[in-house]
């Protein structure tokens, strides 16, 4: 039988990890920073048309006209399933004070290049 996971669990999971940190640091897509924003190679098209949203915890290939949350994100660049995506993500949520170790190195960094309204 399938996993169930309550709403609330895959609520917390898709906004514990801010998206641009996923995409850097544990995905380790291609990045960089363009005109001020933060921008990925996109894991479909592998363009660099993309943004993150910090408030919504999003991130969008504008070429592929996609919204990737971290669950979707990890689907797509892992070429898993969504139960081994939620897995995956809740052993990063699990482990906490790696995440914050990441947090205090990277934060005024993705503060300042985030790119915050899709
Ligand atoms: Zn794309």
């Amino acid at each position: 039988m399938a996993k169930r996971y309550s709403k609330e669990f895959l609520k917390m999971l898709r906004n514990e990890i801010p998206i641009a940190i996923l995409i850097c640091d544990l995905l380790k897509l291609e990045n960089k920073v363009s005109e001020g924003y933060f921008r990925f190679s996109c894991p479909i098209c592998s363009g660099f048309n993309t943004a993150t949203s910090q408030k919504t915890n999003l991130a969008r290939c504008f070429r592929c006209e996609k919204n990737f949350n971290p669950i979707d994100m990890v689907m797509e660049v892992k070429r898993v399933g969504f139960i081994d995506a939620v897995e995956y993500l809740n052993e990063i949520v699990s482990c906490r004070s790696e995440l914050k170790k990441m947090f205090a190195e990277n934060e005024l960094e993705f503060s300042l290049n985030l790119f915050e309204s899709i």
